[in-house]
């Protein structure tokens, strides 16, 4: 297994990429902690886990991400419990789709908010811990826009252009510390996300994809699981995309 041991924390955790992440985490001999965002949600999910196999060590909490405070209380709440955290996910992610006439400045802030400085928050306390252990690996959910950009819903690619921003400048602050930070760019992966998004859309980008279908939730989270392992030990800094080559 190849994440025996290992403590992980994911959030965005209760559905989507994020639960098929934490499957195969749990999978793999991790111990897992995902954050969503409603109780309701994350028994939910914890439910469908434990169903699946009770022997599976999962918990979950519902800090709320775009709070520094509580984020950090949570991330120090999971290290009090194991003593370490060795994996954190930051999957946690909206979209938006607004033409620019259309938005309001709240809209744009919000999607700020939890697609860039709930990373920050949840990846400062981390860090610190898996400095303190002598090491770590922050894994964050980027997009193939945030190579391409998109026609309508700036906010969008921005926030993730932020991220790999954040991604690999953070590799080469902490790679000292042997802490890896990577991101995972997904292209159009059947999700809530996608269902929300019109069906035209949703064809068209489609229709584009040079493997010729969407991704599935599982296929990208098998490079959540390669980049967490040590397999990828010497990987950092990396954007790495599961789009079937869609760059539209
Ligand atoms: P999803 O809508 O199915 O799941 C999103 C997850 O984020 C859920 O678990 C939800 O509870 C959580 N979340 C949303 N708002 C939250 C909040 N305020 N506080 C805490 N948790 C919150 O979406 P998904 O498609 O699984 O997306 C996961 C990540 O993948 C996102 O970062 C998204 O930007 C990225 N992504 C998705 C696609 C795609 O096509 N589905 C493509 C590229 C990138």
């Amino acid at each position: 297994m190849l994440l025996n041991g290992k403590v992980a924390i994911v959030t965005g955790g209760t559905r989507g990429i994020g639960f098929e992440i934490v499957r195969k985490y749990l999978v793999n001999g991790a111990k897992v902690v995902l954050f969503g965002s409603r109780q309701e949600t994350v028994d939910k999910a914890l439910e469908k886990l434990k169903e699946e196999n009770p022997q599976w060590e999962v918990s979950g909490m519902w800090p709320e991400l775009t709070d520094a405070l509580k984020v950090g209380e949570a991330v120090r709440e999971v290290k009090d419990k194991y003593g370490k955290i060795d994996i954190l996910v930051n999957n946690a992610g909206i979209s938006q789709s607004t033409p620019l006439y259309d938005y309001t400045t709240e809209e744009f802030d919000k999607i700020i908010s939890l697609n860039v400085c709930a990373l920050f928050y949840a990846i400062l306390p981390a860090a610190k811990i898996m400095k303190e252990q002598g090491g770590g690996c922050i894994i964050n959910t980027s997009s193939m826009v945030s190579f391409t950009g998109q026609s309508s819903g700036v906010g969008y690619p921005v926030s993730k252009f932020a991220v790999n921003g954040m991604t690999v400048s953070l590799a080469r602050e902490l790679g000292k510390d042997q802490i890896r930070v990577n991101a995972v760019a997904p292209g159009v992966t059947r999700t809530d996300m996608v269902a929300a998004l019109p069906r035209q859309t949703v064809d068209a980008i489609s229709a584009k994809i040079p493997m010729g279908r969407p991704g599935e939730p599982e296929e990208v989270a098998d490079a959540f699981l390669y980049l967490a392992s040590d397999m990828a030990r010497y990987v950092t800094g990396e954007i790495l995309s599961v789009d079937g080559a869609c760059r539209v």
